[in-house]
């Protein structure tokens, strides 16, 4: 017999995240600070909660999604958290991609309580959340994973147990760092093309499909060409990730200067106004630099 399901955090993510939980059949109870954002959800089944306290109180699996670090602790302690309303037994599963070492307190907190932690971030994007097909990397024990697998089959296709808790979060940090490393590696590519008058329609499928082709070249390389700045991912959003990773390296002594400068040059986006645009707007920074913008030379 299933569960009762708690969610909180109805957001991009969240809310089809969510939504796929209650068509899966699920009796999901969900809270949003914003009251108005729960009701696409409440309309299709779930049930509202005044509080993140009120959702761990009827529920023993809480689901977690909200935007940061600080953000998962303003719903987890204090009065109003879910730790004031958690049953001895249950599980909550946290969602949003946040600190590692922070997860780890969190958790410890959890198992004070009674209850248990998995961390459980995310990626595929508001599309994958939407049609349930997200990849969730799950850190924590094993058998509360296999505990609450069933909710997450109801929202994302490819599930990994990645190690102890903490090591999801982990995982996705290590995802982002390989996300920018190799958008940057796209947009001076394509920067250096620009410049040498190449056509760049014909030098990205020369090189798409060799040693040299990514995922960020494939698909954000005819956005960049384009002169397309619609977001997958948003600027703001990665350099939320990367100060993490940056946080993560600082606390385990790690030099990682790629990422470093990749997140200097998405400040240099931010303070332009353009924190709104898609992650390939990094191309910009370096547009700026070097007076050449890519894919405005007639062709
Ligand atoms: P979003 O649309 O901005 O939604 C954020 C959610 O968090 C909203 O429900 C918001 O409530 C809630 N929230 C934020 N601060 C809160 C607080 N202090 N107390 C209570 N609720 C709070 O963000 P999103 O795109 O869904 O992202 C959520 C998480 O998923 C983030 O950690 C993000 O990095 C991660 N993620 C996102 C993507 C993506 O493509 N978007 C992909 C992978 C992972 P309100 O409605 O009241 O503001």
């Amino acid at each position: 017999m299933s569960e009762k399901v708690g969610f909180i955090g109805l957001g991009i993510m969240g809310g089809g995240m969510a939504a796929n939980l209650v068509r899966a059949g699920f009796e999901v109870t969900v809270w949003n600070r914003t009251a108005s954002r729960m009701a696409a959800v409440t309309d299709l089944g779930a049930s509202a909660a005044g509080s993140a306290r009120e959702v761990a109180e009827r529920s023993s699996v809480v689901l977690i999604c909200v935007s940061d670090t600080p953000d998962v602790v303003a719903v987890t302690e204090g009065p109003d958290g879910i730790l004031a309303g958690l049953a001895a037994g249950s599980v909550v599963v946290d969602h949003s991609t946040i600190s590692p070492s922070e997860t780890r307190r969190l958790a410890a907190l959890a198992e004070e309580a009674g209850g248990s932690w998995l961390d459980g971030p995310v990626s595929g994007g508001s599309e994958g959340a939407e049609l349930g097909t997200l990849s969730i990397m799950v850190g924590g024990e094993a058998s509360d994973l296999e505990r609450v697998r069933p909710y997450l089959e109801a929202m994302g296709k490819t599930i990994t147990h990645t190690g102890p808790v903490g090591s999801g979060q982990m995982v996705k940090l290590v995802n982002q760092v390989l996300v920018v490393v190799n958008m940057l590696a796209a947009s001076e590519a394509l920067l250096l093309a620009e410049a040498g008058g190449l056509d760049l329609d014909a030098t990205l499928s020369a090189v798409t499909g060799g040693a040299a082709g990514s995922w960020m070249l494939a698909n954000r390389g005819p956005q960049i060409i384009a002169r397309d700045w619609r977001p997958g991912f948003t600027v703001d959003l990665q350099q939320k990730d990367l100060r993490l990773v940056l946080e993560a390296a600082d606390e385990l002594g790690v030099p990682i200067p790629g990422t470093a400068l990749v997140f200097q040059l998405y400040r240099a986006v931010q303070r332009r106004g353009l924190g709104a645009e898609g992650q390939h707007a990094l191309v910009k920074a370096l547009e700026h630099m070097a007076g050449v913008k890519v894919g405005e030379a007639p062709r």
